[in-house]
């Protein structure tokens, strides 16, 4: 990141950022000898910093910003919401209009059979809602001894005490004594980085495998579930290879354990359906949703409950679990009026139809650069992965940080691309067009010749 500032106003944010602003996955010695950089407003795709310097926004901010930024209707909608109700709790027997409606949206476009949302106000939150449902839901049915929720190692569910768990970072688990007990991982469907010789069909057997051989290792009888993001956002991207799923689904038709669905990045149209677990034909019992079901505009997550589990909840007495802001109006205004324009703008079926397909076809020209050795993507969501050896998908030294190099290119250069490790990630808006996927695609390969220049010296 480039460290000159024009703009004085620069200098004093990044100087509060400094004396007092402790950021979310940040090294702090870094940020305080860098500064950040100071985003000041965004339109559309794209994004302004103070410098005045326009970025396109290739993460969607963070994988959120479903519809783009700017659109006033949803601003209409918080203002009405705040000057009507702007806050009520949903506990204690009380509810309020737009909590209800939204929960009856939602239902609507969620898979059939899923017709019930408890609402949080994240992802995580609700992730530590669903282990907490879960478990409720074994006691309830008379087999307290399951308890016991399957992972995938380097699985992302949030920042919690339980989502830093179920996930699957070693780096987070570090911190904090996690993962809690009860919680167990198996490898990732990752074919390009562990696949060895394998075909990618044969390792994704091979890693759908490994959950049948966990549960059969901790014992049916004290499974609770599995949880897993159709495609791995944080991560990395992660497609799994087309074996993966059926074969996931072969197993859990086996045993008689939930099945959950992480949609927090993929759920409200990323991947050119409503839902992931929609593009995969995969049947889960609940899944997790936040980022898109608002845009980002305001926070706001759920657990989306199947009938079957609701049956037994249902006559389980209280469940003691909630959040202060559970359903919180302004949000559920919001959410209503974001679930109306994806719908009424047919944006989810232009991603499937025209701008997905445009997306991908040109991001898998980059395959062609000496520095990538994959391009892969699904829907609005696409991964780059950077490599020394394209043949043998041997990578640079970690002390050459290529995929650091090639983020900070992007940085200055004025579009934001993700690094895991040397994996280039986006996720732009669901709205983009083409020609600002022209405007992506350029700068990237730009990028790319940028680092590979500098991993050459
Ligand atoms: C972002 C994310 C979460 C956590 O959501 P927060 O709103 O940040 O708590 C959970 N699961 C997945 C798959 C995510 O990408």
């Amino acid at each position: 990141m480039s460290n000159t500032v024009n703009n004085p106003k620069t200098r004093e944010w990044q100087e509060l950022s400094r004396a007092h602003h402790l950021a979310p996955f940040t090294d702090y010695k870094q940020l305080h000898e860098n500064g950040p950089r100071i985003i000041t407003k965004a339109e559309g795709v794209h994004l302004w910093d103070s410098e005045g310097n326009k970025i396109l926004d290739g993460m969607a901010g963070l994988w959120c910003v479903a519809i783009g930024y700017g659109r006033e209707e949803l601003v209409e909608a918080a203002s009405k919401q705040m000057r009507e109700l702007p806050f009520y709790n949903t506990f204690f027997m009380t509810a309020h209009p737009p909590v209800l409606e939204l929960a009856k949206a939602i239902s609507d476009v969620a898979p059939e059979g899923m017709n019930h949302v408890f609402f949080t106000g994240s992802g995580s939150e609700g992730n530590d809602t669903m282990l907490r449902m879960v478990r409720h839901y074994w006691d309830l049915k008379g087999k307290p001894s399951k308890k016991v929720i399957i992972g995938r190692i380097n699985g992302y569910h949030g920042s919690t005490v339980a989502g830093t768990s179920l996930g699957g970072m070693a780096g987070m688990h570090k911190q904090g004594d996690l993962p809690i007990p009860g919680i167990v991982h198996i490898p990732q469907p990752y074919w390009f980085g562990e696949g060895g010789d394998m075909t990618p069909d044969e390792f994704g057997i091979w890693a759908a495998d490994q959950l049948e051989k966990k549960i059969l290792e901790v014992g049916e009888d004290k499974v609770a579930a599995f949880i897993a993001e159709p495609i791995q956002g944080a991560g990395g991207v992660i497609i799994p290879p087309d074996t993966y799923w059926p074969r996931i689904r072969e197993i859990l038709a086996k045993y008689d354990i939930l099945f959950v669905a992480d949609e927090v990045i993929c759920g409200f149209g990323r991947t050119g359906e409503w839902f992931g677990s929609d593009y995969y034909g995969n049947k889960p019992d609940l899944m997790t949703i936040a980022k898109g079901l608002t845009s980002g505009y305001v926070p706001m997550g759920g657990l989306i409950v199947s009938d079957k589990v609701f049956q037994v909840i249902n006559e389980g007495g209280d469940f003691n679990h909630g959040f202060t802001y559970s359903g919180h109006p302004v949000a559920a205004a919001v959410g209503m009026e974001n679930l109306r324009i994806l719908k009424e703008e047919k944006i989810i079926e232009r991603v499937k139809n025209e701008t997905a397909p445009y997306l991908q076809a040109r991001l898998r020209e980059l395959a062609d650069h000496p520095l990538v050795g994959e391009v892969r993507g699904v829907g609005m969501l696409g991964a780059i992965e950077l490599v020394k050896n394209k043949a043998t998908r041997e990578r640079y030294p970690s002390d050459k940080a290529a995929g650091m190099t090639c983020r900070g290119y992007c940085f200055s250069n004025g579009l934001i691309m993700r690094a895991v490790g040397d994996t280039m990630i986006i996720a732009p808006p669901l709205v983009i067009t083409k020609q600002e996927i022209d405007e992506l695609v350029e700068k990237a390969r730009m990028c790319l010749d940028l680092a590979y220049r500098d991993l050459q010296g």
